[in-house]
């Protein structure tokens, strides 16, 4: 009888382990196969040009990714508008196509904690906090956003702010179930050179932060090190010349991890 019951118990074992680990995934993978197949609506060219300038400056095939990333993400992330903000199609896409740049050239689950972006009109106050939020990301399937910083970021591709990048960023970083300015690496081996160039980075931030000297980096970086790995990606494609001659080895972790090259992207020729 125990015999049975072991048995039984490890034959269900299997077949959830096999469910979790690859019937789940390959259904998930197929269906979103299915999604980048379709069309893709005419007008979100029209909204990426108009708004994203950054969208200019990529390489086409990966304008073409980046427009079937964006179907998935809208299939499978829902919006939600506070203080009576209507969520219109421009702003779906126009977050969309800013989270899903980060995603680029490589495989991805397409931020898979997160369930629903909640947008707020403007800046707001919370008693957790010192100042005025910008956007937060949780651990809890939550993302929360302005929309005045987030058209902000998509139209100004130089000012090292995206609100978008930043708290996406931060999404990425807690895949792995820790906020700690480490994302998951493609390789193990990976993981010894991103801690010691970017703890280094980041002790530098904070020392130059003490003596009030000019940073690429947002000093904001130095609150801890996952604001920093926040920060830096905002630098990362907003100002990746600056970093690339600043803090090159930054640049190469940051360029291996999200696998493009935004510097290499300046000198696309307009299109
Ligand atoms: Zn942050």
């Amino acid at each position: 009888m125990d015999y049975l019951f072991i048995a039984g118990f490890l034959v269900v074992l299997v077949l959830v382990i096999g469910y979790i680990f690859y019937v789940k995934p390959f259904f998930i993978k197929r269906r979103r196969l299915k999604i980048q197949a379709k069309p893709t609506p005419g007008h979100w060219e029209e909204i990426l040009q108009q708004h994203f300038p950054q969208y200019k400056k990529i390489p086409v095939p990966l304008r073409e990714e980046l427009k079937n990333k964006i179907k998935v993400f809208l299939h499978e992330k829902r919006f939600h508008g506070t203080h009576d903000l209507e969520v219109t199609e421009t702003m779906k896409v126009l977050i969309a196509a800013q989270a899903c740049l980060l995603l680029l050239n490589r495989e991805t689950n397409f931020f898979p904690k997160l369930v629903t972006v909640i947008i707020y009109p403007t800046a707001y106050v919370s008693k957790h906090s010192a100042g005025p939020i910008f956007g937060e990301s949780w651990n809890s399937g939550e993302l929360v956003l302005t929309w005045d910083s987030t058209l902000h970021g998509a139209t100004n591709m130089f000012d090292g702010k995206n609100v978008v990048y930043h708290e996406f960023a931060h999404q990425l970083d807690q895949e792995d179930g820790v906020a700690d300015g480490a994302p998951l690496l493609e390789r193990r081996s990976a993981y010894a050179s991103w801690a010691a160039v970017l703890s280094e980075e980041y002790e530098t931030l904070i020392s130059k932060k003490k003596r009030h000297r000019k940073t690429v980096i947002h000093k904001y970086g130095a609150t801890n090190p996952a604001e920093f790995f926040a920060v830096a990606s905002e630098a990362f494609f907003e100002k990746p010349r600056q970093l690339d001659k600043r803090h090159p080895e930054l640049y190469r972790e940051l360029k291996n991890y999200y696998k493009v090259d935004p510097l290499a992207w300046l000198d696309q020729r307009k299109t």
